[in-house]
């Protein structure tokens, strides 16, 4: 399986960071190893003196595709959960500098936490989900689907022009503001539409 992850898709998380709004889906890939299961905690990478969280919320491929239309898009997944892109910010900014790719900073193992996943129905508007990131039990993030700038199946049909998408894939669909440190000892808990399914904690 592997991991496709969305940068810069909440115009109001791009301008936190000084980054322009994207005219395409800004993509990239963490491997499997980079997962942090529900309960697990992630150990403070020693390469890093600013490691950020991201909460967002994240899709499972539940059908093989390429070149999927927009319109069958959402035939492609069948589970939501919220999720964490943790980020060496420090080392990121450094790459970026540099113009160089950004997975030393982004796809480190334990960098992808996910929450439990929750099956969408016909009454699930994946559009239309409210999400928080709360640290040390004070929200921290406050997001909503509609705000997105590439809408999921947007993001489906971009991506599966360059990948095939399998069964089982995620995808990390962007972050809204708010980012921001953590350190060790810090507790996250990540809320889908009112819904505790992600617990996740910094050593
Ligand atoms: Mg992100």
């Amino acid at each position: 399986m592997k991991i496709i992850c969305v940068g810069r898709n909440y115009a109001e998380h791009a301008k936190e960071l000084q980054n322009d709004v994207p005219t395409e889906p800004v993509i990239f890939m963490k491997p499997k190893g980079a997962i942090l299961l529900p309960g697990k905690a992630l150990y403070y990478p020693e390469f890093t003196n600013d490691l950020q969280y991201e909460c967002e919320v994240v899709v499972r491929i539940i059908k093989n595709g390429k070149h999927i239309q927009e319109k069958f898009a959402n035939k492609y997944y069948g589970e939501v959960t919220v999720g964490i892109d943790f980020t060496a910010r420090d080392v990121q900014r450094e790459q970026q500098k540099k113009g160089l790719p950004w997975e030393i900073a982004k796809a480190f193992d334990g960098s992808a936490a996910v929450g439990s996943f929750v099956p969408i129905t016909v009454e699930t508007n994946v559009n239309n989900l409210a999400f928080q990131l709360k640290k040390n039990k004070e929200t921290v993030q406050d997001g909503h689907t509609r705000n997105m700038i590439f809408t999921v199946d947007k993001i489906v049909t971009y991506v599966s022009g360059f990948f095939t998408l399998n069964i089982g894939d995620l995808i990390f669909t962007g972050t809204p503001a708010g980012v921001g440190p953590v350190v060790p000892g810090d507790h996250l808990e990540g809320y889908l539409q009112g819904n505790k399914v992600l617990d996740a904690e910094v050593r």
